[in-house]
């Protein structure tokens, strides 16, 4: 009998988080590597937040949470989906879970069966396709182009839609092209939408807070959206918060109470110290922390400026996140220093090599001409990654 399950045997492993090993990995032996492959803000959490955890901490809070999260923290959820997204929420159809990765693992463990078609517009976060394979469901992956600032338009998704389509999911800010939807944009695909009534939206916002543009916008703010998607957010990029592991969603209650009872027999509640500490970061007005964003925004500019100085790099203008996403089909089929270049994957793979700047393939995020650049670094980091870029494709 073979030793592990067909199950992880189909699974890819993520590839952010490949890359950030195999970067490490190659730090381990002395190498200079720039990392620009993992998308984690180089910020300390805040500390106001930080207070929070240690007054947590002294004041014992060391036992099992509620499964779905101390009562205090969903309305903390509640009044943030309310100020920032204008969504009413009850407290039953909140959860909080161990990361937004795991709302995204409980969804799919509580709505799919076998067979089951997830429209996936791409390109599309590393961990949705395989999340959903997981699960028995199937994505089908609708392809968009730099043209359209790499967002789906309403024919594309009417195209895709099947009887088995049971869901879609998508990020706005987008990670990993940084493309924002604007409300009119979400209210045309909503308008194809509606004529489905089984068909379910997961609308991943844990970009919200780090937009450039016109601000953000909420598929569920439409009333005839609201009851058939569920809004996943979290703290970890906006607070500088990754390794606490919080997120949480707002969702139909039938939706949130599967989730509650699928997490009950997985992990039980998330971590109770990093939940106390998310209530004061909750609390707090976003404009807390514009510091981060606005120095995003400048990394941003930078990294658009020193690529539009290399040949065969073409990028849309994110609006939001900390990725920018250039197609670089230009070097498909050349030879660059001797390596023959055949795709995405070959490319990130010889600007680790020759460049020693870790980057992630665009295969992952379900399109092969582009890498993914992680501007979450500081501008010395990202002036020299590109400057060694720029050396070893010239
Ligand atoms: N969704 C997107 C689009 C992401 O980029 C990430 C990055 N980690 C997640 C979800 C998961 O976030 P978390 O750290 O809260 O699990
Ligand atoms: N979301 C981040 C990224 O895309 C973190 C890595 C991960 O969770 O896969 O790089």
């Amino acid at each position: 009998m073979q030793l592990l399950s067909d199950r992880i045997l189909n699974m890819a492993t993520s590839a952010t988080l490949a890359m950030a090993a195999k970067a490490r990995e190659l730090r381990g032996e002395g190498k200079d590597i720039i990392g620009l492959s993992l998308g984690e803000p180089d910020f300390n959490t805040p500390d106001f937040i930080k207070d929070a955890a240690i007054q947590a901490v002294n004041d014992n809070y060391n036992s099992y949470s509620p499964v779905d999260g101390y009562v205090e923290l969903k309305e903390a959820v509640i009044t943030k989906f309310k100020r920032d997204n204008n969504l009413t929420y009850t407290l039953p159809q909140i959860v909080v879970s161990t990361g937004a990765k795991q709302c995204l693992a409980n969804i799919a463990a509580v709505m799919l069966n076998d067979g089951d078609e997830v429209l996936l517009p791409c390109p599309y976060w590393v961990s949705y396709s395989d999340i959903v394979k997981l699960n028995g469901g199937v994505p089908v992956e609708v392809a968009t182009s730099i043209d359209t600032d790499f967002k789906m338009t309403p024919a594309q998704l009417e195209a895709a839609i099947t009887p088995k389509t049971k869901m879609m999911w998508f990020s706005s800010p987008c990670n990993p092209s940084g493309s924002v939807y604007s409300r009119e944009e979400l209210r045309a695909l909503a308008d194809v939408l509606v004529k489905y009534p089984n068909i379910y939206v997961v609308s991943d916002e844990i970009y919200e807070h780090i937009n450039y543009g016109s601000g953000h916008a909420s598929i569920a703010e439409f009333d005839d959206m609201y009851n058939n998607t569920i809004t996943v957010n979290g703290v970890s990029k906006a607070f500088a918060m990754t390794g606490w592991r919080i997120g949480f969603i707002g969702a139909p209650e039938k939706i949130a109470r599967a989730c509650n009872k699928m997490q009950g027999q997985i992990t039980s509640g998330a971590n109770c110290i990093a939940q106390r500490a998310v209530i004061t970061a909750l609390n707090a007005e976003p404009s807390a922390v514009k510091y981060m964003i606005d120095e995003f925004k400048v990394r941003r500019d930078l990294v658009l400026d020193l690529l539009s100085g290399i040949e065969g790099f073409k990028s849309n203008t994110p609006e939001g996140a900390f990725y920018v996403f250039p197609d670089v089909s230009f070097y498909f089929g050349k030879t660059l220093n001797g390596t023959k270049i055949n795709n995405a994957t070959d490319f990130s793979l010889y600007l680790l090599e020759a460049a020693l700047v870790a980057t992630v393939t665009g295969d992952a995020f379900g399109n092969p001409n582009c890498i993914r650049i992680s501007y979450a670094a500081s501008q010395e980091q990202i002036i020299e990654a590109i400057k060694r870029i720029k050396a070893v494709v010239s």
